[in-house]
């Protein structure tokens, strides 16, 4: 598994996700219900296939960063990324910047106008902020965690500091911790029920108290993949989307499947779409081409991620 086509699957299976999701996102999941989206399509807003958004551009910002810093983690560096996506339109699929979420929007402005003493904690601290703006751009971080062979404090601290430049509770980085124990299983070359099996055993005590291990109860406690998908919210709540992508990963035998099933939910579809496709990415390879060839930029992004991939291997 430690070669460069799992990290190729992996950030493509994302951004292949994240543009099948865009067209459809914070639409109705009744909208699909008998009438399901399974090919790559145009998004009103651009008009155009292939269009990846805001959850694959701060991926491409974090992985930029890091070959910029010759394999280093450097949170200004990231974070001066993420000022060069909003303000400068870099690391974007067109020339229209969009999809930015409030609490990224609401951090970026204390880093910016100098409101934070240390740079992690420039992320908003409330309950409320906890969407999904830092699991949808911690894949890297994870394959990172895996090639410098992190251990479990080490992998904790990263993931707790990636996270809070952005989205500080707790609530926010399990989330992204708990994704990036997935990933680093898969990486281990873990059936992928076992992953989330040994996943759910992790002792999760040792780093957060037991009233925010309790929002995952149902991803932890039990097996989210037996719940009917009635039951499974696919919006923007970190944890709701974190049991969508599961759900979707463990319920489905293929790339292509995973992620049809994942935007097809309609609501937060892109970010879902996205972590879906960099689990299954990862676990099946097998990209179809016909989605890979629309994907805006291929080039210059399977470019970033073998630079990527040198840096952190
Ligand atoms: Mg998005």
């Amino acid at each position: 598994m430690m070669n460069k086509n799992v990290v190729i699957n992996g950030i493509m299976g994302f951004i292949i996700g994240d543009a099948l999701g865009v067209p459809l996102e914070f639409k109705k999941r009744e909208l699909f219900k008998n009438n399901k989206v399974t090919d790559m399509i145009s998004s009103d807003r651009t008009g155009i296939k292939g269009v990846w958004s805001d959850d694959s551009s701060m991926v491409i910002a974090t992985m930029k960063s890091i070959i910029d810093n010759n394999g280093k983690i450097n949170y200004e560096s990231i974070m001066n990324n993420f000022i060069l996506w909003v303000s400068n339109k870099d690391f974007i699929a067109t020339d229209k910047a969009f999809g930015i979420g409030r609490t990224t929007f609401f951090a970026l402005g204390n880093y910016y106008n100098k409101r934070c003493d240390r740079i992690t904690e420039c992320g908003m601290k409330g309950f409320n902020y906890n969407g999904n703006g830092s699991l949808m751009r911690i894949l890297p971080i994870a394959y990172y965690a895996y090639y410098k062979k992190l251990n479990d404090d080490e992998i904790y601290n990263l993931v707790k500091d990636i996270s809070s430049l952005t989205h500080s509770h707790k609530i926010s980085i399990l989330g992204c911790f708990i994704y990036v124990l997935l990933v680093i299983e898969l990486l281990n070359g873990k059936e992928k029920e076992i992953a989330y099996s040994n996943v759910r055993r992790y002792k999760y005590t040792k780093y957060f108290d037991l009233d925010i291990i309790k929002y995952y109860d149902r991803l932890l406690k039990n097996d989210i993949s037996q719940l009917n998908i009635d039951s499974i919210s696919s919006m923007g709540f970190v944890v709701d989307t974190l049991e969508a992508v599961i759900w979707c990963f463990i319920n489905n035998d293929s790339y292509d499947k995973s992620v049809i099933e994942a935007i097809n939910l309609g609501n937060d579809s892109d970010t879902i779409g996205a972590l879906v496709g960099g689990l299954s990415g990862i676990y099946y390879g097998n990209l179809p081409n016909k989605w890979l060839d629309c994907i805006v930029k291929k080039d210059y992004l399977l470019k970033l991620i073998n630079d990527y991939y040198n840096c952190i291997k």
